[in-house]
């Protein structure tokens, strides 16, 4: 008899919601972490950083708010203050993850777990032998190898600064980059972007990409778009310089957002027989089975897609099909997401240049507009709304926002997507007066050509 039924390697989003779901149908359960409880996303990631998106947004509410008559003083902002609430909330949630696992029967081994053998996990001098393991181990940051880059921080580091920089690049084109962007630039900062491509967020709709570039401009942000970092210099002073093939920036600190690798290395895997792909990511079929069969793996480690709600939907779905009798693949299409930039974007199915090179004829519906509630304000922020529509099946493939409250109203319509809802539907739906996610179900008339072109 194995010690278990189920060791997980990892205690983030993936590898608590598998062990949890596992232990709550009577499995023996082990989860295995070294590090605080709740990974990437609880410390480091999703969680701290819509804290701080909501920080840098004060300053948005307090020039509103002159609109409405409020007579608001000199702002003040204190970042201690902010990191020191943010560590209080996130302690609370790593008790709450440790109460969790525990009231679900789950034994929570400290230490780093090894893959002795397909069915053997160490940790420490501790052998596990398993019945099934499940690799949940995330991803980590990951940086270019170019002169100086040791002086570049990532999204790990950047929570916790002694204080908020004066002056701050941040570097790449992705979710984390336009957030954290929009982040120091809303908290003070004066931010520079620097992007190797025409236009940020690569793989989002374009008039999205292009809304938000505008508005992010708008805000602030100094955008620099077709740019290289050559290297980065420290000064005698202690103040950075990055080089690019424009000119030089200086900056107090400089953020690395160029991507993130599995973390699956020194993890005994390949040695165990485990297929990986090139980026160290394990190979895994629907049912998140590895080429051994005893090994799974689900979340970031796998590389599929990497946000924290596929990560726990994928670990829920294997502990049903191993300890339910309830056999769940998972289904990566249509997710919705979110990105916590300055404004929102709340996006679900497909960008129109993939609905245009997918289906014959796509209408495209779009509307731009300013917010009621800045119709008085001295800020002016627009809204973007669009739909992409197949005329052949009339059915809504895509609904993309740009705007307040972006992640929130998506996440409704995702059910309508998921749904398969027609355009029919969407304008059979009664609206909700005075709101801007009513655009979503009053748009009439297509708009004749697409509005934008694709940007690469
Ligand atoms: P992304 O993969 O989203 O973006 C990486 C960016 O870095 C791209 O713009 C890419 O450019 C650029 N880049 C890559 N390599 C280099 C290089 N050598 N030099 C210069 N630029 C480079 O990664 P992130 O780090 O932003 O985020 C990682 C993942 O975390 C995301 O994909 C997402 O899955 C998840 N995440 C989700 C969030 C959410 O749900 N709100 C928030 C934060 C992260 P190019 O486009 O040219 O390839």
């Amino acid at each position: 008899m194995p010690d278990f039924d189920f060791v997980v390697i990892g205690g983030g989003s993936g590898g608590v919601a598998s062990a949890r779901r596992a232990g709550g149908y009577g499995a023996k359960v082990a989860i295995v972490e070294d590090d605080r409880l709740g990974g990437t996303c609880v410390n480091r990631g999703c969680i701290p950083k819509k804290l701080y998106s909501y920080a840098a947004h004060f300053r948005d509410e307090v020039a509103d708010a002159a609109g409405y008559g409020f007579s608001v003083g000199e702002v003040g902002f204190d970042w201690a203050t902010l990191v020191a609430n943010k560590e209080t909330e996130l302690t609370r949630l790593n008790g709450i993850y440790q109460r969790l696992l525990e009231g679900s029967g789950v034994e929570i081994v400290r230490g780093r777990g090894h893959i002795a053998d397909p069915r053997t996990v160490v940790v420490g001098g501790r052998r596990l032998s398993a019945k099934h393991i499940l690799v949940a181990t995330g991803g980590r940051p990951q940086k270019p190898a170019i002169p100086g880059i040791e002086h570049a921080l990532v999204s790990d580091q950047i929570f916790d600064l002694p204080r908020l920089p004066g002056r701050i690049v941040v570097v790449g084109g992705g979710y984390i980059a336009v957030e954290f962007a929009g982040i120091f630039n809303g908290l003070g900062a004066t931010t520079t972007l620097l992007y190797r491509g025409a236009m940020v967020l690569r793989g989002f709709d374009d008039d999205v990409r292009r809304h938000l570039t505008e508005e992010m401009t708008r805000k602030g942000v100094d955008i620099r778009t077709n740019t290289q970092v050559r290297a980065i210099r420290r000064e005698g002073d202690g103040s950075l310089v990055v080089e690019t093939g424009g000119g030089a920036i200086a900056a107090g600190v400089v953020l690395y957002a160029t991507g993130r690798i599995p973390n699956t290395s020194g993890l005994g895997l390949a040695e165990a027989g485990v297929r990986l792909g090139d980026k160290g990511q394990v190979m895994v079929d629907h049912w998140s089975r590895s080429s051994v069969a005893t090994i799974f793996a689900v979340g970031d480690c796998t590389d599929r897609v990497n946000l924290t709600p596929v990560a726990i939907h994928e670990g829920r779905a294997l502990a049903e099909t191993l300890f339910n009798d309830n056999p769940r693949p998972v289904d990566h299409r249509d997710i919705p997401t979110a990105v916590f930039s300055q404004p929102p974007i709340g996006t679900v199915g497909l960008t129109e240049a993939a609905a245009r090179a997918t289906h014959a004829v796509v209408d495209v519906y779009q509307a731009t507009f300013t917010p009621l509630k800045q119709s008085i304000s001295p800020r002016k922020e627009r809204t973007l709304m669009k739909l992409v529509v197949d005329r052949r099946s009339d059915r809504v493939l895509g609904c993309h926002m740009v705007g307040a409250d972006a992640a929130e109203i998506i996440q409704g319509f995702g059910v309508a997507i998921k749904c398969r809802a027609t355009k029919a539907q969407f304008d059979a739906t009664m609206a909700i007066h005075p709101t801007a996610a009513e655009e979503f179900v009053t748009m009439r008339e297509p708009v004749k050509a697409p509005l934008a072109k694709a940007a690469e």
